[in-house]
């Protein structure tokens, strides 16, 4: 993570990872400025790249190699990634609402979302289609419509509406890639029929008459039905009807009409044009609120309208990164002419390509292989990213803010860290003012009455849990680190098997401007009361103060009744070991600071961190779980072995069952460690049969330190079984029965490590 002690002066937000914002983020990276910070809102994290999308759907290249990871770029870049999706502006008070988050503000604004085929009000159409946008959905279902294709004999018709430049590419991929993958299994295609639906009276209106013409040759050749003039008017499920009345039946609708826009932008009060689509001046900053940029599809150049496609996005890149920087700096943006004339390179599904431009055309295979060079120099510019320099102390550009809030900065600088530090009230008070911790009755004295302390009742009969964590931020998103921090402390409750009651928060942030610092309490803050809430714990108070880095903690109370407390000490041999949750997060987090971890990695681990352990414990609880613990800092085997010292048993851990996450065994391979490995590793002394197991590829994650982990917790043999569906149920994806407790052997190493290979 990007140490954030430099002083923020500016937040630029750039929407989606499109085209054109992957190209600022890589200038951003190569070039960047001081006292500005970057954060990326992006649905989703790995960006197709259109050039190579109907390529990917034919089968010639790998998910990887047709799209670009945002996470290292971003990384790369010092750029904060959210992983959410904005569903309006507040231009007024300069902010993006998103879907999963607390609203994120900006001083300037970058929008790239791409568009989405538009449905026209056509009914049925959004209900009974697959279209091709948003290209995440269209990638699951491509993958369904496949499986339903080489799982039943057929016959399948598959309709494709909207014969533009995408529409027709894709149907021929995907005729290529059917064919393929059933000839892998020896059958023919005979069960496969294929219909192009076109509204206007040709296919493919925007380009010249010579392509046009080759393309209606190849469908006629390949078998495809096409029907021009044939707009859709309505669909139901498995049929469409067009123009005239006529209604043709398909099993399958894959919808690639020409693009719309989505209606947020529109109800923000941004110009629009008559589709939803950004209005901007040349410059790319919009008519309507000059501290906001457009780029890509989602954008309408007033003065220079031209086709909705990938080419002008990545060319509008390099002016929308220099008109950023200038505006961030209070400089006027340049006005940016996009060229008329552009090379269109379209394939055929089975490695030939056409291209076109000035009016000319070439064909061939060779084509195909020019186009595949020139989509692969271009991917290799975001996938295979600089070393760059440790980043020197630059002084900030005086354009960046006034004379009064560079004072500000040098004197924060000068902070002297009296008072510990503390956070000042004002901006505490602004930051906290919208949580709303949850009501309890046992709270007397708590956040809605504060005092010098909080005062919290203990039920009769009732004893008291306490507990205590803390550590700093590994990832660059506040929000996200709250929801992380919080379930990791209150982990150690419900290990306990008691329930959640209150908590007390304790917290650092970065040395800052008053409203840079009171963003960043309020979305860690806001993360961390969403998952107190939804656990019962009702935050009392905290302490505040300001340090080199985010970081955040918590004191978390518990209730439980005497008998029924779950302790470390309660192995029987006998008993079966169940783990709730997969392992990995120190190994994959160490290679997501060295840009090494893929973006979908580290979003699967931080689903499975932010997960409440709740459910699970109750679960382990109701099927007579005899010992629990919760898994973190000192990995698998040190807290195992605090529980067979506690149970004075002997352990058996099957290398084979233990759950790992996404990404992780390619990242201990790679022999990335988090920093904490080599203190857990001297616990290897506690493995009785090293020489054997040592060489296992999942030995390394035994010592893995966990952040948020899973509980790890015996029960009666007889009824792991049914523990494991039940965790299953409850969405424990990854719980698993990972080994046994054996009778203290009276050796000095408890634990045995077992696998198919020893
Ligand atoms: C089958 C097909 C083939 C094509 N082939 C070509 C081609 O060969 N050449 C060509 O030039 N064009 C092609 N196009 C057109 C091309 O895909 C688009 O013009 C191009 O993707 C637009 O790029 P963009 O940068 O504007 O947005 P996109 O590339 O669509 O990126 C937008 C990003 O924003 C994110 N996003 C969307 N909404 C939100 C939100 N609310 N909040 C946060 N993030 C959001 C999305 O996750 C997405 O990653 C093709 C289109 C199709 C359908």
């Amino acid at each position: 993570m990007k140490s954030s002690q430099d002083a923020i002066l500016k937040d630029l937000v750039l929407i989606g990872g499109g085209h054109s914002h992957v190209t600022v983020l890589k200038k951003f990276g190569m070039n960047p400025l001081p006292g500005v910070r970057l954060t990326v809102i992006a649905r989703d994290v790995h960006t197709p790249y259109s050039g190579m999308l109907p390529g990917y759907l034919a089968g010639h290249y790998e998910f990887d190699e047709a799209h670009i990871d945002l996470r290292p770029l971003c990384q790369f870049a010092g750029a904060r990634l959210y992983h959410d999706e904005a569903t309006l502006l507040d231009l007024e008070a300069k902010r993006v609402v998103c879907k999963g988050r607390p609203a994120v503000p900006y001083d300037v604004l970058s929008v790239n979302i791409g568009s989405t085929p538009s449905f026209n009000g056509i009914s049925g159409a959004e209900e009974f289609t697959i279209p091709v946008k948003p290209i995440n959905n269209f990638i699951d279902r491509w993958r369904l419509l496949v499986e339903r294709v080489l799982d039943s004999p057929g016959p399948h018709r598959i309709g494709v509406v909207g014969a533009g430049v995408g529409g027709t590419e894709l149907l021929l991929a995907v005729q290529y890639r059917l064919a393929n993958l059933l000839a892998e299994r020896g059958q023919g295609t005979d069960s496969l029929e294929f219909h192009l639906i076109s509204r206007s009276e040709t296919i493919l209106p925007n380009i010249g008459g010579g392509v046009r013409r080759h393309f209606e040759h190849l469908l006629t050749k390949r078998g495809v039905h096409v029907h021009t003039g044939a707009e859709a008017e309505k669909v139901a499920p498995g049929a469409i009807t067009v123009t005239g009345g006529k209604t043709i039946e398909f099993d399958e609708i894959l919808w690639v009409t020409a693009a719309g826009a989505p209606p947020w932008l529109r109800e923000s009060g941004l110009d629009v044009d008559e589709a939803g689509f950004v209005q901007v001046r040349d410059t790319l900053q919009s008519t309507s609120h000059a501290d906001v940029f457009a780029a890509g599809d989602i954008a309408a150049v007033v003065n220079h309208p031209r086709p909705k496609a990938g080419v002008f996005a990545v060319r509008q890149g390099p002016p929308l990164t220099e008109n950023l920087r200038r505006v961030l700096v209070g400089r006027p943006a340049r006005p940016f002419s996009p060229q008329r004339a552009f090379l269109v390179l379209i394939s055929t599904g089975d490695k030939h390509a056409v291209a076109a431009k000035w009016g000319w055309s070439v064909e061939g295979r060779w084509v195909w292989k020019w186009k595949d060079w020139i989509d692969q120099r271009f991917m290799r510019k975001f996938n295979e990213l600089p070393e760059m320099a440790a980043e020197e102390a630059t002084a900030l550009n005086p354009g960046l803010a006034d004379r009064a809030t560079l004072s500000d900065i040098s004197a924060i600088a000068m902070r002297c860290g009296g008072c510990g530090a503390k956070v000042g009230a004002n901006v505490l008070t602004r930051a906290l003012a919208d949580l709303e911790p949850a009501a309890n009755e046992d709270v007397l004295v708590g956040l809605h009455a504060p005092d010098d302390a909080a005062v919290v009742q203990v039920p009769d009969g009732k004893v008291m849990v306490h507990t205590v964590d803390y550590f700093r931020a590994f990832i660059d998103d506040a929000y996200v680190f709250g929801q992380v921090a919080a379930n990791h402390a209150l982990s150690d409750i419900y290990a306990m098997g008691a329930g959640a009651q209150s908590a007390l928060a304790i917290a650092t942030v970065p040395y800052g401007l008053e409203a840079k610092v009171e963003t960043s309490i309020r979305e860690m803050m806001a993360g961390a009361i969403d998952v107190l809430n939804e656990a019962g714990a009702t935050l009392v108070g905290g302490h505040t103060s300001e340090g080199p880095e985010l970081a955040l903690g918590f004191s978390v109370n518990g209730l439980a009744d005497r008998e029924t407390i779950l302790h470390k000490g309660g192995m029987a041999a006998g008993d079966v070991l169940i783990l709730t949750k997969a392992l990995g997060t120190g190994t994959l987090f160490a290679a997501d600071m060295q840009q090494k971890a893929k973006g979908r990695w580290i979003e699967g681990a931080l689903k499975s961190m932010v997960q409440s352990n709740r459910q699970a414990a109750q679960c382990l609880f109701d099927h007579g779980a005899s010992a629990c613990t919760d898994i973190t800092g000192f990995g698998l085997v040190g807290h195992t072995v605090e529980m067979t010292k506690a149970s004075g048993v002997d352990v058996e851990i099957d290398l084979d069952s233990l759950p790992v996450l996404d990404g992780a065994q390619e990242t201990v391979g790679l022999g990335i460690l988090s920093s904490l490995q080599p203190a857990n590793v001297r616990l290897r002394r506690a493995i009785r049969n090293l020489n054997a197991a040592g060489k296992h590829e999942r030995y390394p994650l035994i010592f893995d330190p966990q952040t948020s982990g899973g509980l790890l917790a015996s029960l009666p043999a007889e009824r792991a079984q049914s523990c494991l569906r039940a965790l299953l149920d409850l969405g424990y994806a990854k719980a698993a029965i990972v080994g046994r407790v054996t009778a203290e052997s009276g050796h000095l190493e408890p634990i045995t490590l077992i696998s198919r290979s020893n």
